[in-house]
C-alpha cells in the first residue's frame, strides 16, 4: 500500500516537471544529442521510483555533510546554495562557497555507491566539468570536490585549479547546442556511441538509434520517431 503511493509521489514528481528552458550546470560535457531530445520533449525510458528516490537521498547527504562545516571554526562556510550569476546560457546552484582564512574555494558535494566510491582514485571527469564551470561563473580559481559513499558514510576530496580554456570549451559547445535547439537540428550522436556511458544510461536510446549518426532535421526524426509507434 504505501509502496504504491510513495512510488506515484516520485513518478508524479518527474511527469508534470516543467519543460526545461535552459541549460544545468551538471549537464556540462553531456552527450548534446540527448540534452537536444530532452528540451524538446522526445520519448524517453521513465526513470524507476527507486531511482528517483535516491536524488533526495543525495541531498539529505548535502545536509549531513554541511552541518559540521557549518559548526566549524576551522573552515568558513561564505554561502550555501548559492546561485551562479544569472546570465543567458546555463544556471546552477553550488553546495556552498568555503574560505579556509586565505583562499575561497566552491564545494560540490556528490554522492555515490560503496563499490563506485572504493575504486574512485581520481575525481569524476563530468564532475570537473561542471565544478570548473561553477569557478568560472563565480570567478574563484580553486574547487573541491568532495565524494560521499552513501552506504558506508566514507570521504573523499580532491581540490580542481580553474581551466579557462576548458570553460571556454564547454560555454562554446552549449551555444553552438543552444543554436541546434532553436533552429531544430539534431546533433550527431557521440563519437563514442553506443560504448559510452552516457549511452548505457540515457533515457533517449531507442530515439537515438532510429536517427541518423549524424546532424539531421528534427522534423525528420519526429517522423520517424510517429511511424515506429504506430507500428510498436
Ligand atoms: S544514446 Fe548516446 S549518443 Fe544517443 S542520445 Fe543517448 S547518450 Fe547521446
Amino acid at each position: 500500500m504505501l509502496k504504491e503511493i510513495i512510488d506515484k509521489f516520485y513518478l508524479d514528481k518527474e511527469k508534470f516537471k516543467k519543460d526545461q528552458t535552459s541549460f544545468y550546470i551538471s549537464e556540462a560535457g553531456r552527450c548534446p544529442r540527448q540534452i537536444f531530445l530532452k528540451f524538446k520533449n522526445a520519448p524517453r525510458k521513465e526513470f524507476e521510483a527507486s531511482f528517483l528516490r535516491l536524488f533526495d537521498h543525495g541531498e539529505h547527504m548535502h545536509r549531513l555533510i554541511m552541518k559540521p562545516l557549518l559548526s566549524t571554526r576551522d573552515i568558513h562556510v561564505v554561502a550555501s546554495e548559492v546561485d551562479i550569476p544569472p546570465q543567458e546560457i546555463v544556471r546552477g546552484r553550488a553546495d556552498a562557497v568555503l574560505s579556509d582564512g586565505k583562499e575561497l574555494y566552491v564545494l560540490d558535494i556528490k554522492s555515490m555507491n560503496s563499490m563506485v566510491f572504493r575504486t574512485l582514485e581520481v575525481p569524476k571527469e563530468e564532475n570537473v566539468l561542471q565544478l570548473q564551470l561553477y569557478l568560472h561563473f563565480f570567478k574563484i580559481p580553486k574547487g573541491l570536490l568532495l565524494y560521499v559513499d552513501k552506504d558506508r558514510l566514507g570521504l573523499k576530496e580532491f581540490i580542481v585549479t580553474y581551466d579557462p580554456k576548458v570553460c571556454e570549451s564547454l560555454i562554446s559547445g552549449l551555444t553552438i547546442l543552444k543554436k541546434q535547439i532553436g533552429e531544430n537540428i539534431v546533433p550527431t550522436r557521440m563519437p563514442t556511441y553506443p560504448s559510452n556511458w552516457q549511452c548505457r544510461y540515457c533515457q533517449y536510446k531507442e530515439v537515438c538509434k532510429v536517427g541518423e549518426p549524424g546532424e539531421m532535421k528534427w522534423e525528420k526524426l519526429k517522423e520517424k520517431i510517429e511511424s515506429l509507434a504506430k507500428e510498436g
